[in-house]
């Protein structure tokens, strides 16, 4: 049996801990054991009793403290399961207690004095084994630590959470206390009398109560002895009851025999004809969703707002009712025949992948197919081959697309075997989805990024739609992964087959189907034979004289024809850094660094231009210095702005504005794009978000107010993203069957991310794109890491950055250390940052970079300079800016 178990915590501490694991023999914790704290100071601040764990006390949920006397054993509870990977144990650290991972258990005796884990939190592992290994490769290929990989793999509500609790442990009878301590002391009394079993009173509860004066007066009462504090494990959240909703009974009766409208007229006479109100309209289209359902499910339908529900439920039509969670149906539409059946295009790359599933091995595919091939549809047919199979998917997108619509379609195949992860999950609803996979209730798995580490059971196909989108990186904070990645990886793992797609797909994807590790996969034809558009591109300097506020007379005119003929129009205006954006509005020349190829940023403090990678600056030229023009200067416009003159432009035109401001609400953003498609908004405007959707068959026009924007952003990546985001909005026209024309207005129209994007010349581009690459060493023929600098202290910031960065140089010879350079934001909330950047051989392996920071930060121990611990060094592998 083994004796020791590694065990990782949610610090930046990159390893894990080894912990002794009690009674040898079985490796079970004895009850005698549990509880207790073998080290006598383990748990004690030597003179602040904070944190001071009682040793009866500690280890107990909440539950099992409250009501027993300390000589009580502990039940028959989770002490007495055998320690093994993937399980939470409340452990001693340092001079507390905490919760931390079991990762590895084993045999060999450390050559140090261990601790004993005090107790097994879960009964069983919550982490599986595989999804151990695959935190254990993100936090070497990432260089996070351990635990801040596992604790991205674990939904908020099963974590690594300890609470501190207060508890009298004096009557107080025969003392006297003056002041606040005495009035702490008698709040402390009545709480303890108030809790019926308890002693249990949250540390928060006592801080609300009586703010920091009073906390201070606590831990005095505590340095008397009279009062304790302990740590208590949050560990898991029982099951949970739902409200479920359904129509009165005898509504129920009267929808079934006289349909809807009798109902209306019965209960609200009046309100039927003529300009119904809102939430008359929302009963109607309730009446037509399966019910019973809950809250949740019936707000995904984008018409039943929050106040059209309100009132349907002040009318009292429908009743509720409690039933265990995760049995209630969702109210979307389920049609599990209604797929459709492939044309031949698709068919034909249909059979690698069908095979693949079925040979259940690691397959990896590349789905390039333009907007509205139908990868979606191969998508859908791939997972039902998988579930046929007796396996799992998995689907991940990108956050921005995570809208009901997009699950819409999934939900119609597959029904309820889908559990949704967004971002707007409360933390109870994502521990429910987690643990609905878990238990096998549901297989499928569909969310943004961090839905990567999903607990699917038996994991046969991972889908990652739009896999060249940044936002599967996550740049901060640690572990700081790139989905994609990850998914390969985790796909291998399990043998399982991996479909990245894309219109246009990631450089890393490309050159491993060029290197024949992955198999590219073409859908070069729309469904139904729609066209691509036709693109033009709107060279500014032309157009000088001849702008209709932000528009070049021909946008202008094809906009107004559009308009006359009840056509509709999708006008993109990326407002992103236009702040820092230095552009010549003569030749459109943006400055670049000498060395790098990025765009240097605007300092507008100092006047100066920066290059963010290797920190070149100069002052702010006068004159352009490509053709001498004195106009050059900060471009840009906010959406809000063109949005008042196109008001002005097109005064009977119905404008609806999507852009971070108008879609901070639950559904704002699918309620934006309900309207649009519904027809009730003639022109959508807004910033990249309107890219990003849904076919619209009615628009004809797309218009780019200013096509440079995504230059302005410096990276290496800027015209690859130019390119992306052109293409995108160019593919939201034409989608029906009346042809579309795009407008790409610029004052760069040379470069050749809108060259290519005006021919749809995607392959034309990315083999432009990856020479230029080659020629710097940047991605995907490096990897880049960026190690970033952060103090208050901002003289300290760069001593740092300058000897760390040292080091690493001497580390990894040649030209392949950029920097450090202050930030691009150099100052944020009085943080000053500096970084540099690091261009790493691939080939070199993935190891390469861990044994390279462990050498460096070994290095950096001995040569730091005093005080360097407040500065955080952070390290981002493979960083996307
Ligand atoms: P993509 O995901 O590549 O943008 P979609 O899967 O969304 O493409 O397909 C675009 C449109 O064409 C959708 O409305 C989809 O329903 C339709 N479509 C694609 N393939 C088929 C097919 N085989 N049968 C019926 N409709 C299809
Ligand atoms: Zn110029
Ligand atoms: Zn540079």
């Amino acid at each position: 049996m083994p004796r020791f178990a590694d065990i990782a915590f949610p610090t930046a501490v990159r390893r894990s801990f080894t912990y002794r694991i009690p009674d040898e023999a079985a490796g079970r914790i004895p009850d005698e054991a549990a509880g207790r704290i073998p080290d006598e100071a383990a748990g004690r601040i030597p003179d602040e009793a904070a944190g001071r764990i009682p040793d009866e006390a500690a280890g107990r949920t909440p539950d099992e403290a409250a009501g027993r006397t300390p000589s009580q054993k502990t039940g028959d509870d989770g002490a007495r399961v055998s320690i093994r990977p993937g399980m939470r144990v409340w452990v001693p650290l340092k001079n507390q207690m905490a919760i931390g991972m079991v990762v590895r258990v084993h045999d060999e005796q450390p050559d140090f004095e261990t601790r004993d884990i005090v107790r097994a939190l879960d009964p069983e592992p919550v982490l599986s084994e595989e999804l151990l290994r695959l935190t254990d490769w993100v936090h070497r290929f990432y260089y996070s630590s351990i635990g801040e990989a596992i604790q991205a793999a674990l939904p908020a509500g099963m974590n690594f959470m300890a609470e501190p609790y207060v508890r009298i442990t004096h009557d107080g009878n025969d003392i006297s206390l003056r002041g606040i301590e005495g009035d702490v002391f008698r709040f402390l009394t009545e709480r303890k009398a108030e809790h019926e079993k308890g002693t249990d009173i949250s540390l928060k509860e006592v801080a609300r109560a009586w703010q920091t004066k009073g906390e201070r007066a606590l831990y005095r009462l505590v340095k008397k002895g009279l009062v304790e504090i302990w740590q208590i494990p949050r560990i898991r959240m029982q099951p949970r009851m739902e409200t479920l909703w359904e129509w009165r009974e005898d509504v129920r009766e009267q929808l079934a025999s006289k349909g809807v409208d009798a109902v209306i007229a019965r209960h609200f006479p009046g309100t039927s004809g003529g300009r119904e109100p809102k939430w008359i309209i929302g009963l109607r289209l309730l009446s037509a969703l399966p019910i019973p359902s809950t809250r949740q499910h019936i707000l995904d339908q984008p018409e039943i707002t929050a106040y059209v529900w309100n009132r349907i439920r002040e009318s009292g039509l429908v009743t509720s009712r409690e039933v265990p969670a995760g049995q209630v149906r969702s109210v979307l539409p389920y049609e599990p025949d209604g797929i459709s059946v492939l044309n031949d295009e698709q068919e034909k790359i249909f059979g690698p992948v069908h095979e693949a599933i079925s040979s259940r091995t690691f397959r990896r595919f590349l789905l390039y197919g333009i907007t509205g091939s139908g990868k979606t549809e191969i998508y859908i047919h791939a997972l039902r081959e998988t579930l046929r199979q007796g396996r799992d998917g998995l689907i991940l997108v990108p956050e921005i697309a995570l809208t009901p619509q997009t699950v819409r379609r999934f939900h119609l195949v597959f029904g309820d075997q889908i559990a949704v992860i967004h971002s707007r999950l409360s933390d109870r609803e994502r521990y429910d989805a987690w643990s609905a996979l878990q238990k096998g209730e549901k297989r499928i798995a569909i969310g943004a990024r961090s839905a990567v580490f999903a607990p699917l059971r038996n994991l046969g196909l991972v889908i990652i739609d739009e896999e060249h989108d940044p936002s599967y990186k996550q740049e901060d904070p640690a572990p700081r992964y790139h989905a994609r990645e990850t998914a390969i990886m985790r796909a291998w793992i399990n043998n399982a087959v991996i479909l990245t797609g894309s219109a246009t797909p990631s450089l890393p994807s490309l050159q491993a189907s060029a290197s024949g590790k992955c198999t590219m996969l073409r859908l070069d034809n729309r469904h139904a034979e729609a066209e691509l558009p036709e693109v033009r591109i709107l060279d500014l300097k032309q157009y000088r004289s001849a702008m209709r506020g932000p528009l070049a007379v021909p946008l202008f005119l094809a906009v107004e024809e559009a308009l006359g003929k009840n056509e509709q129009v999708i006008l993109l205006h990326n407002r992103r850094g236009f702040a820092t954006f230095i552009q010549c509005e003569d030749c459109g020349e943006i400055v670049e660094c000498p060395h790098c190829s990025v765009s240097l940023t605007y300092h507008k403090a100092k006047r100066h231009l920066r290059c963010h990678y290797c920190g070149y600056s100069r002052l702010m030229p006068k004159q352009c210095p490509a053709c001498d023009s004195e106009a050059i200067g900060e471009l840009g416009m906010g959406t809000q702005k063109v949005e008042d003159e196109l008001v002005a432009l097109f005064p009977n035109a119905r404008i609806a504005r999507m852009d971070q401001d108008t879609t901070s609400g639950k559904h704002a953003h699918d309620r934006i794009l309900q309207r649009f498609s519904r027809g009730d908004a003639d022109i959508l405007m807004g910033t990249q978000i309107v890219a990003k959707g849904l076919d619209f068959p009615n628009v004809t026009v797309v218009g780019v107010v200013n096509s440079d924007t995504e230059l302005a952003f410096p990276s290496y990546r800027s015209s690859e993203r130019m390119y992306q985001l052109l293409s995108q909005v160019a593919g939201r026209s034409g989608r029906g069957s009346k042809p579309g024309m795009v407008f790409l207005q610029t004052l760069m129209p040379e470069h050749v991310a809108l060259q290519f994007a005006q021919k749809h010349d995607f392959p034309g581009f990315a083999r432009q794109e990856m020479k230029s690459r080659k020629n710097l060493f940047y991605p995907p023929y490096s990897r880049l890491v960026k190690i970033f600098f952060r103090s208050t202290d901002a003289q300290l910031a760069g001593d740092v950055a300058e000897v760390f960065t040292g080091i690493v140089t001497r580390l990894l010879p040649g030209d392949r250390v950029m920097g450090p350079s202050p930030s691009t934001i150099t100052r944020m909330k009085n943080i000053y940052s500096w970084e540099s950047h690091l261009k790493i051989d691939p080939g070199k392996g993935g190891g390469y970079i861990e044994r390279l920071f462990d050498t460096a930060f070994a290095h950096f121990e001995e040569a730091k300079p005093p005080s360097a611990g407040k500065v955080r060094i952070t390290v981002n592998v493979d960083t996307m800016h």
